[in-house]
C-alpha cells in the first residue's frame, strides 16, 4: 500500500522508453492499481508498477488523479507482460496497451441505457426502420448501446428513438458490466469413446495437479478433439479456475458457443472483434473478478487480466493467423505457453496438422502428446488422390480438369455437395494490356492489382488501394485491349456454372462479405444445403462442418509450393490436409482430389500417402540440417521508408555494426529487398539474423540495434521467430 503522496513507478500506455514518478494519489493506491495520471496536459492510463525511486526531481513530482474503479493488475500479469517484452522486443507500453484494451476502464460502474426487440411492430415500415429491426435480430436477443444499434443500422438516434415510442424496440436499464450466468461442469457431457476417454482422462489430471504443463492434442477433424478439450474445460471449471479457449477468428460460430452451452449449461464469455464494445468491457472486468468462468476469444484474449487462469485450449494451433504480423508481432502460441507456466496452467494445442515447432516439442519430450486415431462415428477419413495435369487436357483459361468435372457430376447427381478449393481471392490475379504487354500494378506497392469483378475494381491485396475497373490501359491508353490472367475464386465460379449450369453456386471469400457475422451465417446457411458447388480460399478448411460436403477439389495443389518459404511445405501439407478434413464428415465416405503439375513431389506424395510421422520426419530433419527453426533461432529485422536510399544505408549500417551478434555467435543476412519490396509507398528491405538455439538471442539483438538511431521517417520491426517472409 502506498499512502497518499508516497512516489510511486508507473507504467504508462504512452510510447516513452522508461517508467514515470508520481505521488500516489489521495486515498493512496497499491501496486497493480489502474491509475489516471496527468501527463502535460492531458489525462493518460498507467498502472503502479512499484516503489518509485527515479532522478526526477521530487519537488516537480505530480500527484496521480485517481485510481480507476478495476480490480489491479496482478504480480503474475505484471511479470507476464514484462516477459512477452522481452521475448518480443516489445515495449513494455506496448504490452500495456495490449494488456488494457478494453473500452471504458475509467468509466464509473452505474446502469446504462441498452436496447432491444420490442414486442410491437412499427404502424409503418420504412427502410431505415427495417434496417434496425434487422441490426438488433443480428445482435441476437443481445442488449445493445444506442450507439452500437445506430452504427450497425446506419441510422440516426431519432429513428431508433421513434421504433421505442411505438414499443418495437424495447428500452431497458441494466447495470453495466453484470457477472456471466455459471456454467456447471458437472452436468454429464457426451459418452467417450476409449481414446477420447484416455485423452480427456490424462488432461484431467494434469489439471488436477495445479502445475504447469503443455499437452498436444491431435486428431483428425472429427475425431473429437473438441469433445475432449471441453472435459479438460470441466476439470479445470470444477477446481474453480478459469479456461479460455482461443479459436481462429473465423472458427468462432454460433455453432461452437451452442456446444458449450450444451455442455456446461449457458454461454461462455467471448473475446473477439465480432462483440460489442459493451460486451468486450464486461468480459475484461468479469475475467479480472473471475466472473467469467470460461472465456472464448481470437488471439488478444491471452492478455485479460484473469483471476486465476488454469488451462489454456490453442485450437488449430497451427493456423497462421495466431501470428500478430502488425503491431506487436507475437505468436499467441507461444504466449499462451508463456503465460501458462507463469500462473500453473496447463496448455492443451490441438490441431489435425500441428506445426513443426509443436510436433518437435513433443517428440523431445518437452510437451506430452495425445492423439485421438479414428474419427468418431461411422465417418472416415476422404480418399485422396492427385490428378496429374499434365495428362489433363484443359482449353486455355479452364482449370477444372475433366477428370475432376466428372466426379463432380457423380456427387451432386446424388444431391451432395462439391468444393473446389482455390485459395485466391478476386477475378484474376494479374491483369495484363494486350496492346502494350503491361500488367498493371499498384502504384504505391510492388504488386499487381487483382481484378474483383463482382465489385467491378481492381484491388491491391497488400495496401487495400481499389480503383474503378479501367476501360483503358493507364500505361498506353488503348481501349478495351485489358485481359485477365490467372484464375482467382470469382473466374473459378463463372466455370463451375458454365460447366454445370443447374447447379446452385456460393463463393466464400472473407473480401465478398461486409462483417464476421455475416460470413459465419453464409457458411451456415450453406452448411445447411443452401448451395450444392461451394467454391471457396481458405477461409474454408478452417473448422467449420458441411455435413453433405463429400468432394473436395484443389485447383492448384502446387501453389503453395512455388514460394521460396521456410514454411512452403508445412503450410501445403497442413491445408492440403484441412481442406480434405471437411469431405466426409457425416455418414457419407468421402473424396479429395488433387490437381497438380508435380504429383510425384514430396509433399504431394506425403499428402496423398497419409503418412503424416514420415512427413514431419523428413520435414525435421531439412531443418535440422540447415539449423533452421525450430532447431536454431532466427529474427527479422523489416526496416522501411518512404526514401530507398536511406533504407538501404541503414541495412547496411546494421550489417556493418554487428558486433554485438557476433559475440552470440549469431550471424546476420542482408540487408536484401524484402519480397514485397514496397508497401503503401514505402521500400522495404529485411535482414536476417540467424543464432544457434541457445544463443540468447534477444541480449545480442538488443545490444546490436541500440548502437544505431534510425532516421526519423525509417520504421524498424523486429520479428522474432518469422513465419511468413514477405
Ligand atoms: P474435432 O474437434 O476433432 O474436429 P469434434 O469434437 O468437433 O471433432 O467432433 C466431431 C463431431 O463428432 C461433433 O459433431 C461431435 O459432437 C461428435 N462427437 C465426437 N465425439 C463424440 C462422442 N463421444 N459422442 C457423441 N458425439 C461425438
Ligand atoms: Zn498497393
Amino acid at each position: 500500500m502506498f499512502p497518499a503522496g508516497a512516489r510511486i513507478s508507473v507504467l504508462t500506455t504512452q510510447p516513452l522508453d522508461r517508467l514515470l514518478d508520481y505521488k500516489a494519489p489521495e486515498g493512496g493506491c497499491r501496486q497493480g492499481d489502474f491509475l489516471e495520471v496527468p501527463l502535460g496536459p492531458r489525462k493518460i492510463l498507467g498502472v503502479v508498477w512499484g516503489e518509485g525511486g527515479g532522478e526526477f526531481d521530487e519537488a516537480k513530482l505530480r500527484a496521480a488523479y485517481r485510481v480507476l474503479d478495476v480490480p489491479p493488475m496482478r504480480e503474475e500479469m505484471q511479470e507476464f507482460l514484462i516477459r512477452a517484452a522481452d521475448y518480443t522486443l516489445t515495449s513494455w507500453p506496448a504490452m500495456l496497451r495490449l494488456a488494457a484494451r478494453a473500452p471504458g476502464l475509467s468509466d464509473p460502474p452505474s446502469m446504462k441505457t441498452l436496447y432491444v426487440r420490442g414486442t410491437e411492430e412499427p404502424a409503418r415500415m420504412t427502410d431505415a426502420r427495417a434496417r434496425v429491426l434487422d441490426a438488433l435480430d443480428g445482435f441476437g436477443g443481445q442488449p445493445v448501446t444506442m450507439k452500437e444499434l445506430s452504427d450497425e443500422a446506419g441510422t440516426s438516434s431519432s429513428v431508433i428513438k421513434g421504433l421505442v415510442d411505438q414499443g418495437a424496440v424495447a428500452e431497458i436499464e441494466a447495470p453495466r458490466d453484470t457477472p456471466y450466468p455459471p456454467l456447471d461442469p458437472t452436468l454429464p457431457g457426451k459418452a467417450l469413446t476409449d481414446d477420447q476417454r484416455a485423452a480427456s482422462e490424462a488432461l484431467a489430471e494434469a489439471i488436477r495437479s495445479g502445475r504447469y504443463g503443455t499437452t498436444m492434442l491431435k486428431g483428425v477433424t472429427g475425431s473429437g478433439k473438441t469433445e475432449v478439450y471441453l472435459e479438460a474445460v470441466a476439470a479445470c471449471l470444477a477446481q474453480g479456475r478459469q479456461a479460455l479457449v482461443l479459436l481462429p477468428e473465423i472458427a468462432l460460430t454460433a455453432e461452437f458457443l451452442t456446444r458449450v452451452e450444451k455442455r456446461f449449461g449457458a454461454k461462455p464469455a467471448e473475446w473477439h472483434h465480432g462483440v460489442t464494445m459493451t460486451e468486450r468491457r464486461r468480459c475484461w472486468r468479469m475475467a479480472a473478478t473471475g466472473d467469467a468462468q470460461m472465456v472464448i476469444g481470437a488471439r488478444s484474449a491471452l492478455f485479460l487480466p484473469y483471476r486465476d487462469l488454469g488451462l489454456v485450449v490453442v485450437d488449430e494451433e497451427h493456423d497462421t493467423s495466431y501470428k500478430q504480423e502488425d503491431g506487436v508481432l507475437y505468436n499467441a502460441r507461444d504466449m499462451a505457453v508463456l503465460r501458462a507456466s507463469l500462473c500453473h496452467a496447463q496448455v492443451v494445442l490441438a490441431s489435425a496438422t500441428p506445426s513443426l515447432e509443436t510436433w518437435v516439442n513433443a517428440e523431445q519430450g518437452k510437451y506430452r502428446r495425445l492423439d485421438l486415431v479414428s474419427r468418431f462415428g461411422p465417418s472416415v477419413l476422404p480418399e485422396m488422390r492427385a490428378i496429374d495435369m499434365r495428362r489433363e487436357s484443359l482449353p486455355s483459361n479452364r482449370w477444372i480438369s475433366p477428370t475432376l468435372q466428372r466426379a463432380a457430376e457423380t456427387r451432386l447427381e446424388k444431391g451432395e455437395q462439391v468444393l473446389f478449393f482455390l485459395n485466391r481471392r478476386g477475378y484474376a490475379p494479374v491483369t495484363v494490356c494486350r496492346a502494350c504487354g503491361d500488367q498493371i500494378g499498384c502504384p504505391h506497392c510492388d504488386a499487381r492489382l487483382v481484378e474483383h469483378r463482382f465489385q467491378k475494381r481492381l484491388v491491391c491485396h497488400q495496401c487495400g488501394l481499389s480503383i474503378p475497373m479501367p476501360t483503358h490501359c493507364p500505361k498506353c491508353d488503348a481501349e478495351d485491349r485489358l485481359a485477365p490472367v490467372g484464375p482467382g475464386v470469382e473466374r473459378l465460379a463463372e466455370e463451375a456454372q458454365a460447366l454445370f449450369p443447374e447447379a446452385k453456386l456460393a463463393v466464400l471469400s472473407s473480401d465478398l462479405f461486409g462483417t464476421a457475422r455475416e460470413l459465419k451465417q453464409r457458411i451456415e446457411e450453406i452448411a445447411a444445403g443452401d448451395a450444392e458447388i461451394i467454391i471457396g480460399t481458405q477461409l474454408v478448411s478452417k473448422g467449420h462442418n458441411f455435413p453433405n460436403l463429400t468432394l473436395v477439389g484443389v485447383i492448384d495443389a502446387d501453389l503453395g509450393l512455388r514460394g521460396s518459404d521456410l514454411r512452403a511445405a508445412e503450410r501445403t501439407f497442413q491445408q492440403m490436409r484441412q481442406v480434405a478434413g471437411r469431405a466426409g464428415r457425416a455418414e457419407k465416405p468421402g473424396l479429395a482430389l488433387l490437381q497438380s503439375h508435380e504429383p510425384e513431389h514430396p509433399v504431394i506424395q506425403a499428402i496423398l500417402s497419409g503418412d503424416e510421422e514420415s512427413f514431419w520426419r523428413a520435414e525435421a530433419e531439412a531443418r535440422r540440417y540447415l539449423s533452421m527453426p525450430p532447431f536454431g533461432r532466427m529474427a527479422g529485422i523489416v526496416l522501411s521508408s518512404p526514401d530507398v536510399a536511406e533504407v538501404f544505408d541503414f541495412g547496411q549500417a546494421l550489417a556493418r555494426a554487428a558486433g554485438p551478434l557476433k559475440e552470440i555467435g549469431a550471424e546476420v543476412y542482408g540487408p536484401a529487398p524484402a519480397p514485397i519490396a514496397r508497401i503503401r509507398g514505402r521500400h522495404r528491405v529485411r535482414l536476417l539474423v540467424k543464432a544457434e538455439k541457445t544463443a540468447p538471442l534477444q541480449q545480442g539483438l538488443r545490444n546490436w540495434l541500440s548502437q544505431l538511431r534510425p532516421p526519423p521517417n525509417l520504421r524498424l520491426a523486429v520479428d522474432i521467430d518469422p513465419q511468413s517472409f514477405f
